[in-house]
């Protein structure tokens, strides 16, 4: 194992991962910006840099500021959290080259699967379910699209290749609208990732979002851990995950899981990794991969009962998978909550000080949070300041258990979430399991 591992992230992923290195024995060096000396896990960290201003891109994203730091405090291994640099395949590569290990999987395959028309292409070659889409970056030649898009059929959806975080999408419904959203998606691409290549795929009306957690090692080993349910989403960001699917068969999760396990040992994966899917008329077909830990790793970890950190630090120093895949059992059903800093009815973040936090405690319960009392939530970053996650043996018993979890927890002196998110969880849709990835819009549209 490591013996020391710089924590590249801030909030409540560097915590969690603070902890799982704890359990290991492992040292921890904190980056953070001048914003962020407050954060729990800086004080709880054996040691701690400051690596730059508040402003992501001149802290977080700062490659030379975490590599030079990491070469100071004699790191071994650095971690990459999600978000900021966990998914940029050049800061995977200056890791290595400055000889620190880079938990995650190898440059060159963050960067086919960071790239969505490659990763398309290349899970279609694996023999992924993919919907139909564009091969290649749509040009500007306009009948060539417009025969696309009626070959694939409206609606249809452009996308950025380079895109993330739910931006860089348009839903064309009809020709007419064609040829000015493919115009505007690519200037918009080119504003936000500094990559104007856009593709169309076929939009799905009323699909659900459900995803496979795998993880490999540098053996050539591979596991499922099954699947989880996000299609409560707002802005195609995820609100509520739970795992399992409420009505995916074992038979199912196999044959999915099994899938991803064999593609992601293919193309020498290792690591964490995510394959995500949409799921509708009994069909799951591919959208996209993220090679890192995902915010929402801790349903699976209640379901299985494995820490999913710890195993990545092992598989990531260099040790064999010691589990296999008939010892990972699913037992129970897990939701988690993401609990943001934001206006209830307006979504804007609301930064500040908090001035009481009290957090549900109990049987089956997790809350995965950097926060505590006095603790003054700065407004340079994702608004998310903790996760309530909880656990029981039956998918009711869970979201019970979630609705009295949310009562009994208090975030006071900014605006949070958290009212939005009871209502959510008592929605007689989500426990009936009917809802897909547009419910939450159409919810906030009613209440609005
Ligand atoms: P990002 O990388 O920005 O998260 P994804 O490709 O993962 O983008 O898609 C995010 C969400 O957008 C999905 O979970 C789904 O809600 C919606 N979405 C993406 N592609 C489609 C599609 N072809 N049809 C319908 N909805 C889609």
């Amino acid at each position: 194992m490591f013996s020391k591992i710089l924590i590249a992230n801030r909030g409540e992923i560097a915590l969690r991962i603070l902890r799982a290195c704890r359990d290991l024995g492992v040292k921890t060096v904190a980056v953070h910006s001048e914003a962020d000396r407050e954060l729990m896990h800086v004080k709880l960290a054996d040691e701690s840099i400051c690596i730059g201003p508040s402003a992501p891109q001149d802290s977080y994203l700062n490659i030379p500021a975490i590599v030079a730091a990491a070469e100071v405090v004699d790191a071994v291994a650095i971690h990459p959290g999600y978000g900021f640099l966990s998914e940029n395949a050049e800061f995977a590569e200056k890791v290595l080259k400055s000889g620190f290990v880079f938990i995650g999987p190898p440059p060159e395959v963050i960067k086919i699967m960071g790239d969505k028309l490659s990763a398309i292409a290349r899970m279609r070659k694996e023999g992924i379910p993919c919907l139909p889409s564009s091969d290649k970056p749509l040009g500007l030649n306009h009948d060539e699209s417009r025969e696309l898009a009626k070959s694939i059929g409206y609606p249809i959806i452009l996308k950025a290749a380079g895109g993330g975080g739910g931006r860089g999408m348009r839903v064309v419904q009809t020709e007419a609208s064609l040829k000015s959203s493919v115009s505007l998606t690519q200037q918009e691409a080119a504003g936000a990732f500094n990559d104007d290549r856009i593709y169309m795929e076929k939009f799905l009306q009323n699909p659900r979002h459900i995803e496979f957690q795998i993880l490999t090692d540098t053996h050539g080993n591979g596991i499922h851990l099954g699947e989880r349910d996000c299609s409560l989403q707002r802005r195609h960001q995820k609100v509520i995950e739970e795992c399992p699917a409420s009505d995916i068969s074992s038979k199912v999760r196999e044959k999915i899981g099994n899938m991803c396990v064999n593609a992601a040992i293919n193309m020498g994966y290792i690591g964490l990794g995510t394959f995500e899917f949409l799921y509708e008329g009994g069909k799951f077909f591919f959208i996209e991969m993220n090679t890192r830990v995902q915010v929402e790793h801790p349903v699976t970890e209640l379901v299985t009962g494995i820490d999913l950190i710890k195993e990545q630090l092992k598989v990531a120093a260099g040790e064999k998978l010691t589990i296999k895949q008939k010892d990972v059992f699913f037992k129970g059903h897990a939701v988690e909550c993401r609990i943001n800093a934001e206006d209830s009815k307006t979504f804007r973040p609301s930064p500040g000080k908090i001035t009481q936090y009290h957090a549900a405690a109990g049987p089956g319960i997790r809350v995965d949070s950097h926060i505590y009392n006095g603790y003054n939530v700065p407004p340079y970053y994702d608004s998310l300041i903790g996760k309530l996650i909880c656990y029981a043996e039956t998918r009711s018993e869970a979201i019970r258990r979630t609705e009295n979890a949310l009562a009994e927890f208090v975030v006071e002196g900014i605006q949070t979430n958290i009212n939005m998110l009871s209502d959510l969880v008592g929605d007689a849709n989500f426990v009936s399991g009917k809802h897909d990835i547009n419910y939450l819009e159409s919810k906030i549209k009613k209440i609005n």
